[in-house]
């Protein structure tokens, strides 16, 4: 496999700011540089294939999905809050309730809180360079299976991108880099099924997919009732329009261990298989193995070669896209095992 790596991610840190100081507190902001270099380094170790660079394939697959508003705030955001008299890290006071304002500001601050849907999202100096090129690093890896010169390729993104929708981004995420590879594999007129198995809903992927039947989405994660999102992941969420039954949510209570959620991820797959697909994009969060600091399942590192194990018996090209995954110790092994599985070895 082939593994896709963007060096300079590490210029957004926004544990570097005293209020997300990763203490392991409640607001303690997890999504540290070190994840990926901690991955990078284990399928290094583990002899899996050459780790590259990302190439540019420019803005447009990025405005394919995300509102230029967006994108405009998370480019020039930073610059223009500099000329305030507030400080970084910058994060909204005023959320946008968007049921009842259909208004775009054009004050910054105003604009912080239209687009963004939490506080887990702030915008650093570097964090639109980052996050582009973690959207590169998805588009990336989409390319290198289409052009047929491996069965197997990983997106290491960083930051993550499954909770970024059209127009509102949060929870540690800015672009959806996986809806914005799973678009462009469907202009290269491909058919592409997304596994989800972070721990967390893809909320994003799910909004940008709801209303297409030319991406499925099927996610596997905590029970929303109880879990982050929160407010999307529900099992009766199954797409509209053009989309129905193209959507499909297996939420999973706390605790859950191997055996259910691999009955379930093969409940799962039978979707897939029914969709027949020519890619299959799986975003790959790590924060479900057990004594995660934001998760709450408790799957161990073979629970993970047998994820990769059923995903290789799909037989089809597959796109890895990072997602979450915070606990240090075991982020490095989880990912082998992954992909262990998935290669059949
Ligand atoms: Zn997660």
């Amino acid at each position: 496999m082939h593994t896709f790596y963007y060096a300079d991610h590490e210029r957004h840190n926004p544990a570097q700011f005293s209020q997300y100081a990763s203490t392991g507190g409640r607001y303690s902001y997890l999504e540290l540089p070190e994840r990926v270099k901690i991955i990078r380094d284990a399928v290094r170790a583990a002899q899996l294939g050459p780790i590259i660079s990302p190439g540019d394939f420019g803005i447009e697959p990025i405005g394919e999905i995300h509102d230029y508003g967006m994108l405009n705030l998370l480019q020039s955001g930073y610059r223009l809050l500099r000329e305030t008299t507030l400080n970084p890290p910058y994060v909204p006071d005023t959320f946008s309730v968007r049921t009842y304002s259909k208004h775009v500001p054009r004050s910054v601050l105003g604009l912080l809180g239209y687009y963004a849907f939490d506080t887990y999202a702030p915008i650093l100096e570097h964090t639109w360079s980052v996050a582009y090129w973690s959207a590169q690093t998805a588009i990336s890896a989409a390319a290198l299976v289409l052009a047929g010169s491996d069965r197997i390729a990983y997106a290491l993104c960083r930051p993550p991108g499954h909770h970024a929708s059209v127009s509102l981004f949060g929870g540690y995420c800015y672009l959806n880099n996986a809806a914005i590879a799973a678009n462009w594999l469907v202009q290269q007129g491909q058919r592409v099924a997304i596994v989800d198995i972070d721990y967390h809903h893809g909320n994003g992927t799910q909004s940008i997919f709801y209303n297409r039947s030319d991406v499925l989405f099927c996610s596997l994660h905590a029970d929303p009732f109880n879990e982050y999102p929160y407010y999307w992941g529900y099992a009766d969420e199954y797409g509209e329009g053009a989309g129905q039954n193209h959507n499909f949510n297996f939420p999973l209570p706390r605790g859950t261990q191997e055996a259910q959620y691999l009955r379930t991820l093969e409940q799962a797959l039978t979707k897939v298989r029914l969709f027949v697909p020519d890619v299959v994009m799986v975003s790959l969060g790590l924060d479900v193995v057990e004594g995660d600091p934001d998760g709450g399942f408790r799957l161990v590192t073979s629970s993970l070669a047998a994820i990769g194990a059923m995903l290789r018996e799909l037989d089809l090209p597959v796109v890895v896209v990072q997602e979450g995954g915070y606990r240090l110790d075991v982020l490095g092994e989880s990912a082998v095992a992954f992909f262990q599985g998935l290669l059949g070895r």
